[in-house]
């Protein structure tokens, strides 16, 4: 069985002190691909290190974090163009529209989301969404963006059911992770409608840990949790969530 975790913040300090533990743990677990999501340019050699170590399991993302949209972005954008120029990524990400922290640049947000999805098609990749609390303002942009060149995953899906239909028709898979356990997470209610094609695992770790592990430190062997889950919802084998998932994974990410 092999579990994919498409999106996963390995490099971060929280796992500083037992990485290869951790990472040793999930592959123990089933789980061998790792996609890294990008945050900005301060994280960019930790990335690579994590690539160095780990090379037939980790695969790496560029992109500028929404969150991480500030006065200099001009200059974090122009660092996402001179890494893809320089090397193999497998991804856009992670890029979209933020509200829940700061408003203050939604304008910079909707421009530097826009220019990385341009970025994505002009490379054939594809990209990974954060969208939170801008369902709306993330939509236009996609909208704005629709055509054949246009994939990727909306990551940590939280939305309803028409908004999943929305994104699917923008040629997006559903980032399905922790949030999937929560006894308020609420898209456990309506995922068995969306067809399995359209599902890709992931834990966001070190970020929302799924139950038993609500609140605590998240990671990669947590996503066999989430195909757990997702196996109760869908009626289905443990085993078939995996093929399944690891295939959509393969056709975002063409590895
Ligand atoms: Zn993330």
């Amino acid at each position: 069985m092999i579990l994919t975790d498409t999106h996963t913040h390995l490099y971060s300090e929280e796992f500083d002190q037992d990485r290869h533990q951790v990472i040793q743990k999930a592959i123990d677990a089933g789980v061998s691909r790792f996609f890294i999501p990008s945050i900005d340019s301060s994280y960019t050699s930790k990335m690579y290190d994590l690539e160095s170590q780990f090379p037939e399991n980790i695969f790496l993302m560029m992109g500028l974090h929404p969150t991480y949209v500030k006065e200099n972005y001009l200059d974090e954008l122009a660092h996402v163009e001179a890494e893809l120029e320089k090397r193999k990524f497998y991804a856009i990400g992670e890029i979209g529209i933020d509200l829940f922290w700061d408003k203050t640049f939604l304008k910079q947000q909707q421009h530097a989301f826009k220019q990385q999805i341009q970025l994505a098609k002009k490379y054939n990749l594809g990209i990974n969404i954060h969208c939170r609390d801008a369902f709306d303002e993330t939509f236009e942009v996609l909208e704005s963006e629709k055509d054949e060149k246009l994939f990727g995953i909306f990551h940590c899906f939280t939305g309803n059911l028409e908004q999943a239909n929305q994104a699917i028709s923008l040629g997006m898979k559903l980032g399905i992770g922790g949030v999937s356990t929560f006894k308020n997470g609420k898209i456990d209610q309506f995922l068995n409608q969306i067809d399995l094609q359209h599902i890709v695992l992931e834990t966001d770790s070190p970020y929302l840990a799924p139950v038993p592990f609500r609140g605590k430190r998240n990671e990669s062997s947590y996503t066999l949790l989430v195909a757990q889950k997702l196996a109760e919802i869908y009626n289905v084998s443990v085993e078939e969530i995996a093929k399944i998932t690891t295939e959509n994974s393969k056709a975002v990410f063409g590895i």
